[in-house]
């Protein structure tokens, strides 16, 4: 109360003795300004938004970016922020907390970027912005906080997990387990991108054989198609008749396959495989209780996800099966940001009450 971010809503029922104070988290407390960077072939932008202690967007401003390096990230994320504080529907309301969320390898504990696919190497991210702004800072990477945001999204709260797996340039997961992002040490899991399914499969840049991630990211999809293209694959729908191979990207796939393009068809249910056997291998050593899907493959539509859940039913275990809800990400692009925000808010809690 004495920093205002909790205030008096009123006098409770006695129980017996002096009437207890309701309390109620004052709106007008502070704010708490979450970035997150999107950066995959499809998407390049920086997101911020200020939230009151509410957890409600107060404001909003997206910027694509070219981001490359640790001084192109660093000046992306304080300019964003500087301009979003400036903003004059903000008023004078204190900035208490700041959430990041990075595509790549993170440092929790010590604040900073390790290591991302933009060049980002060993950014002391924390102490730069605690700098400039003034406030508390943490970093998270961007599946561990889209974790977070599905999880604070989902209505029913039958399950106190969740597992949210992201294909699309990319492959991620993050788990939340008992309301928390799970990170043994602070430090990130779930590289499922990296899990062997096809012995003999192509090499991955990690320098293993057969990785989920050469066999289902976006990209792998696209090369594939463009190359039956290239060898003269005569396309019997009009949707990748009539582009140019350069403009087949996945939104385009999963339409032609949709209208019953054979090629389409083909090569996302083989992707749907490794990505099943993957799904179904961690619905076996988790049962997680809910599977949110999320990224390129999983936005538009219900076609890919299909084909995976099939597979990962056949072969999951089936009483694990039974137990676990799969469905698509509800957040979409916003999780990141939502899960980042929550993060934000917690963190700005528990320094509040660890500083009395
Ligand atoms: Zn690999």
């Amino acid at each position: 109360m004495g920093r205002g971010l909790v205030r008096a809503l009123g006098e409770g029922k006695s129980t017996g003795g002096r009437r207890p104070i309701l309390l109620e988290i004052n709106p007008e407390g502070g704010l708490v300004v979450a970035v997150d960077i999107a950066s995959s072939a499809q998407e390049r932008r920086v997101r911020a938004a200020a939230f009151d202690l509410q957890n409600r967007i107060v404001l909003e401003l997206t910027r694509p970016h070219m981001l490359v390096g640790n001084k192109a990230m660093l000046g992306a994320i304080q300019g964003i922020i500087a301009d979003l504080l400036e903003s004059p529907e903000l008023g004078r309301i204190p900035t208490l907390t700041i959430g990041i969320s990075v595509p790549g390898v993170v440092d929790a504990q010590a604040g900073s970027v390790v290591y991302t696919g933009i060049e980002t190497k060993d950014l002391p991210l924390g102490s730069a912005l605690r700098e400039t702004f003034l406030a508390s800072v943490i970093i998270q990477n961007s599946e561990d906080a889209a974790a977070l945001g599905e999880f604070h999204n989902a209505s029913d709260h039958e399950s106190n997990s969740l597992l949210y797996l992201s294909v699309g340039a990319g492959l991620g997961a993050g788990l939340v387990v008992a309301g928390q992002i799970y990170q043994p040490e602070r430090k990130s899991i779930g590289e499922i991108g990296h899990m062997t399914v096809k012995a003999d499969g192509p090499q991955c840049h990690c320098g293993n054989y057969g990785c989920l991630s050469t066999l289902v990211s976006s990209e792998a999809i696209v090369e594939r198609i463009q190359a039956a293209l290239v060898q003269g694959y005569r396309p019997q729908t009009g949707v990748l008749k009539g582009s140019p191979i350069q403009a087949v990207d996945i939104p385009l796939i999963l339409d032609a396959a949709e209208m019953g393009e054979m090629l389409c068809e083909d090569i996302l249910q083989e992707a749907a495989q490794w990505m099943g056997i993957a799904v179904a291998s961690t619905i076996n050593i988790l049962n997680p209780g809910i599977i949110v899907f999320g990224g390129e493959l999983y936005e538009t539509g219900d076609y890919f996800f299909g084909l995976t859940r099939d597979v990962a039913m056949l072969r999951s275990f089936p009483e694990y099966f039974e137990d676990t809800q799969l469905k698509r990400s509800a957040l979409g692009r916003n999780a990141g940001l939502r899960g980042i925000g929550i993060l934000a808010l917690e963190e700005l809690f528990r320094v509040s009450i660890q500083s009395q």
